[in-house]
């Protein structure tokens, strides 16, 4: 029977899709890696799985342990995912600042979730960095994954990402542009694809503006799951040829266009990819194949980007690149 005996048998392997409409007129092709195809819908089910299984051979998680973790969203539903099948006991700590919507999808999976108070210092015992460290030292048999900092992270993406992408193409990308949150999908992947083509492979970071990739201060920005203002292990410092920096007003008319134009209903750091991946192809010829990554789905901002009176409150309604919107609101 073509059966599968679990969801983890069908992380990763996603497809890559190519890009029509939002690409008309520049001379590279441009496909999408397209991850909101895996079970938990997003990229970070392919960092979920590698982490536990290798803190299972080194014993740092053990039967029925418990794995805490601060995250909010993508990281946590993979976890989920991969605890479930595996026996584990999830607790997470979240932000107050996180929408009602994402905690109950953590619950939803059987999760434990802690609410934070983001109105207090790092240092205050009720800070979610404060939080999630005593929960983690006070729990027996607890284990905390630390995307920010675990080389499983980024050696997810080397095997798996990476060399899918490859075989994909048949060997002929030359252009691999992902977003940068903790970084470890393009330290990974972008890794991976240029030791295999003897660093033939450009390599181009997409940020957003403020953060401090691209050589921002670290000021805020709206887009979700990327740009930092610290500097995590998971970044390899070496890896991008180029970072581009994208403002949100664009990430987000991308984003809308995406689902509109391409019938890819994907979230808002997927747009920001797609920006930069359309300079990147623009500058290009047409034996140029320019990968993009999209980390995850569209369903978890449908009261954000795809919301006009939020695009309208912060005025991003009048971007060019979002045609459609506006005459949705005229
Ligand atoms: N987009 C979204 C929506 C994410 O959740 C993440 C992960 N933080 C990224 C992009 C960036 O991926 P990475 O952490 O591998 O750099």
């Amino acid at each position: 029977m073509r059966v599968h005996d679990s969801l983890i048998e069908l992380m990763g392997n996603t497809p890559l899709v190519r890009l029509h409409n939002v690409a008309a007129g520049v001379p590279a092709q441009v496909v999408a890696k397209v991850e909101y195809f895996n079970p938990g819908g997003s990229v970070k089910d392919r960092i979920a799985l590698r982490m536990v299984e290798a803190a299972e051979r080194s014993g740092a998680l053990q039967p029925g342990g418990t794995i805490v973790e601060p995250t909010s969203g993508n990281t946590g539903v993979g976890l989920a995912i991969v605890a479930q099948r595996k026996g584990y006991r999830c607790l997470f700590v979240v932000p107050d600042k996180v929408a009602q919507d994402k905690v109950a999808v953590l619950r939803a999976y059987g999760a434990e979730v802690v609410v934070c108070p983001t109105a207090v210092s790092p240092d205050h015992p009720d800070s979610y960095y404060s939080v999630s460290d005593r929960l983690a030292r006070e729990t027996p048999n607890a284990w905390k994954p630390d995307q920010y900092s675990n080389p499983e992270n980024p050696a997810s993406h080397y095997h798996s990402t990476g060399p899918e992408i490859w075989e994909q193409t048949e060997g002929r990308i030359t252009h691999f542009v992902a977003g940068i949150g903790t970084g470890g999908t393009i330290s990974g992947a972008g890794r991976y694809l240029k030791d295999v083509s003897g660093g033939r492979v450009k390599v181009i970071g997409a940020d957003p503006e403020g953060s401090v990739y691209s050589g921002g201060s670290g000021r805020p920005y709206l887009v979700e799951g990327v740009g930092e203002d610290i500097w995590p292990d998971t970044y390899d410092t070496g890896v991008c040829d180029e970072v581009i920096a994208v403002a949100d007003r664009d990430s987000f008319g991308m984003t809308r266009r995406l689902a509109r134009e391409e019938a890819l209903l994907v979230g808002g750091s997927c747009g920001m990819a797609v920006v930069a991946a359309l300079r990147v192809a623009a500058a290009g010829s047409p034996d140029d194949v320019v990968v993009v990554l999209l980390p995850d789905g569209g369903r978890g901002y449908l009261s954000k980007i795809f919301n006009d009176d939020w695009m309208a409150d912060y005025g991003f309604l009048s971007t060019s690149t979002d045609e459609g919107a506006v005459r949705d609101v005229l």
